[in-house]
This record gives structure tokens, C-alpha cells and sequence, in this order.
């Protein structure tokens, strides 16, 4: 059994219900869900002219492999209509996986774990609540440790109510 933990953001239209039809078919193509985050709002990154991000992490349980999991998130998002187009753009929804077991991988189509993982709050602050003492393998720090040390200020709060 695989231990995965992977990132939803969203910034278009109605942003919970991309999470929460991304996390139905997460569950029935993939594995078990079996730890969610808090809902994190937080401005856009990389282009911030944009509308505010929800990110949030899940933790889930699978059987198939880091290649099949990666081409079976990308056709939920396509599932769910989002185009690729611009680069850090405006997305109905973005599932990243950010720690796979405690692999290492990188190959031009998977990079695990995610580059950005250890540089961006809003990846940080919600894996941090669910996986505070998990240890990063290539950084050897744990998610709580690296959330301390984070250059990243942009400002992430909790969505409460949303
Ligand atoms: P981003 O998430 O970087 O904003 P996309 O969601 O458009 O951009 O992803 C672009 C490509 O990133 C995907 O087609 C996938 O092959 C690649 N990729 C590399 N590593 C990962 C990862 N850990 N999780 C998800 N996609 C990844
Ligand atoms: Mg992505």
C-alpha cells in the first residue's frame, strides 16, 4: 500500500465544488482517502493578477503506481474541464502529488517530491497540519520544520465557512 499526499488548489468558479468532485473521483479511481486538511485562501503565485487560490492537502492510500496515479489525476482534471493553457494561470482545479511513500523521482513527466513543496506556505501550511512530523526525503526535514523556515510570505488563512 502506497502512502500519497497530494495538493488540490482551484482559483475559478466555485472552487469547493471542484475540491469536493475531485475528491469523489479521487476515491473511486484511485485509493482511500483518509486524512483531509483544512481549506487554505491564499493569493495567487508565480502571476498575481489573478483571483485568490483554495489549496488544500489529502492524504490517501493506493495501490497503483506513481506513474498511474499522476496520468489518472490528470484525467480528473480534465474530467472536470480544465484546459491547460497559460502557465501558473487561472485553474478550476490542480492536483499535485507532493510526497509519494518516501520516494524520490524525477523523470520529464513526474517530479516527486514536488519541487515547490518545501518553498510555497500554501502547500506547507495544510500538509503541516495533517503530516507535521513526516519526513521530507531529500531535505530530511519534517513538514513542520521546513513551514518554520519558509521564505515564502505570501499571507494564507483558513477559509472558514466556504
Ligand atoms: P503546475 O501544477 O506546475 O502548475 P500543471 O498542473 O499544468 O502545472 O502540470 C504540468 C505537468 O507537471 C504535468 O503534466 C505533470 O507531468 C508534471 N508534473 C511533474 N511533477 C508533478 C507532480 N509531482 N505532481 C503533478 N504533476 C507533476
Ligand atoms: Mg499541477
Amino acid at each position: 500500500m502506497n502512502n500519497v499526499y497530494l495538493l488540490l488548489g482551484s482559483n475559478e468558479g466555485n472552487r469547493m465544488d471542484w475540491f469536493q468532485k475531485a475528491i469523489e473521483q479521487i476515491e473511486a479511481c484511485c485509493g482511500m482517502i483518509v486524512k483531509k486538511s483544512s481549506v487554505y485562501e491564499t493569493k495567487a503565485w508565480g502571476i498575481t493578477t489573478q483571483p485568490d487560490f483554495l489549496n488544500m492537502v489529502i492524504q490517501l492510500e493506493t495501490e497503483i503506481s506513481p506513474e498511474e496515479l499522476l496520468a489518472a489525476l490528470i484525467n480528473i482534471e480534465i474530467s472536470l474541464g480544465r484546459k491547460r493553457d497559460i502557465k501558473w494561470g487561472p485553474r478550476l482545479i490542480d492536483i499535485d502529488i507532493l510526497l509519494f511513500n518516501n520516494e524520490v523521482i524525477d523523470t520529464p513527466r513526474l517530479i516527486v517530491p514536488h519541487p515547490f513543496l518545501h518553498l510555497r506556505r500554501f502547500t506547507l501550511a495544510p500538509l503541516a497540519e495533517i503530516a507535521p512530523y513526516y519526513i521530507h526525503p531529500v531535505l530530511h526535514k519534517t513538514i513542520a520544520q521546513l513551514l518554520t523556515v519558509s521564505p515564502d510570505n505570501l499571507e494564507v488563512h483558513l477559509k472558514i465557512g466556504s
